[in-house]
């Protein structure tokens, strides 16, 4: 059943889920190039490497503002120092068709995370630390692969931890003519200071919404502020960047792309989050609600039962319907 769900959910044919949106009032002939391009031609990449860097000094680059001197070795809540940890590099085919198209999106995927989900989906990464030590010359040479193998865009996933070192990577790959856009793919538990900091380099914000209630951030994220902060940084993101565009190929080139994963038992609290995306942001958010939930890591212990089993299919088609119900209609299909 899941395998069906998500088969709907995201095609893969390369052509787009624009659910309810007619092509000629998203699509652009051709795609501006990247953010970042700008920013640097002003010369203003460099101020905003050093502000980023600086706060590693005395860490408050996500909301848990653990204070720690991280050019010293230290380490926070996300157990990473100065240096950059990756995991893998690849051209992914599993993202949204709208940053696959026919090359695949260039995946990043940074290790280590500010979250702390016990059902988390990539645990060994996330939680155990599962990647390898990379200057960030290196990780500019990925970009330019990733780039060189015709992926349509730089998909850096977790990356708020390390985001000052992705930055000054940026610019080292720019100079050696990196030109598609940067997917920001993130948890959602920002800082809307670091967003601030992203304007001008960061072409399509993907953030999660997991949350809508305290309670369950708390409890299965240790993060009981996750919703509030969420929201904040959210709104900044889309101040920035606006509502998903694309080309006439159907590919993103720059907005803000949102997802949700559906929890057992109402416990992501669909309700409260399509609400806030349909009249805090805006009705044409182009939102993948998703159904790929499996009780992963520590979700099978008897004091998460309540997260033990994937979701059903009444369950999915509960959180299509409230999206429906808030005037959502961009990224979902209605089962
Ligand atoms: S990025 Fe890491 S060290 Fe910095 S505030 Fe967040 S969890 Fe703490």
């Amino acid at each position: 059943m899941l395998l069906f769900m998500a088969g709907i959910m995201a095609p893969r044919s390369g052509r787009l889920d624009r659910s309810g949106k007619d092509k000629e009032e998203d699509s652009e002939k051709s795609a501006p190039a990247p953010v970042y391009l700008e920013t640097y031609a002003r010369g203003e990449l460099d101020a905003k490497i050093e502000q980023l860097e600086a706060i590693l000094e005395e860490c408050t680059l996500c909301p848990r503002e653990c204070g720690v001197n991280r050019n010293k070795g230290e380490r926070g809540y996300c157990n990473s120092d100065r240096q950059l940890k990756v995991s893998s590099v690849q051209p992914h085919f599993g993202e949204e068709a709208v940053l696959v198209g026919t090359k695949g999106s260039g995946t990043i995927f940074l290790t280590n995370c500010n979250l702390g989900c016990v059902y988390c989906q990539n645990y060994d990464i996330s939680h155990l630390g599962y990647g390898r030590v990379m200057s960030e010359a290196e990780l500019a040479d990925c970009m330019l692969s990733l780039q060189n193998r015709g992926c349509h865009n730089i998909n850096l996933v977790t990356p708020t931890h390390f985001t000052p070192q992705i930055v000054k990577a940026l610019k080292i790959a720019i100079e050696k003519g990196l030109h598609i856009p940067l997917v920001y793919n993130c948890g959602g538990y920002e800082s809307k200071h670091t967003i601030e900091l992203l304007d001008g380099i960061v072409d399509i914000y993907m953030p999660d919404i997991k949350y809508g209630e305290e309670a369950n951030a708390e409890r299965y994220s240790n993060a009981g502020d996750y919703f509030e902060r969420c929201k904040e940084a959210v709104k900044e993101m889309h101040a920035q960047v606006g509502d998903l565009k694309l080309d006439d190929r159907g590919l993103a080139w720059r907005g803000l792309l949102i997802r949700h994963l559906v929890l057992p038992n109402g416990l992501a609290g669909s309700e409260a989050v399509m609400k806030f995306i349909a009249t805090e942001i805006s009705k044409d958010s182009y939102v993948n609600i998703m159904a790929q939930y499996r009780p992963m890591y520590k979700a099978c212990e008897y004091k998460y039962k309540e997260l033990s089993r994937w979701i059903t299919m009444a369950e999915y088609r509960e959180a299509i319907s409230i999206a429906r119900r808030y005037g959502l209609h961009r990224g979902f299909h209605i089962i």
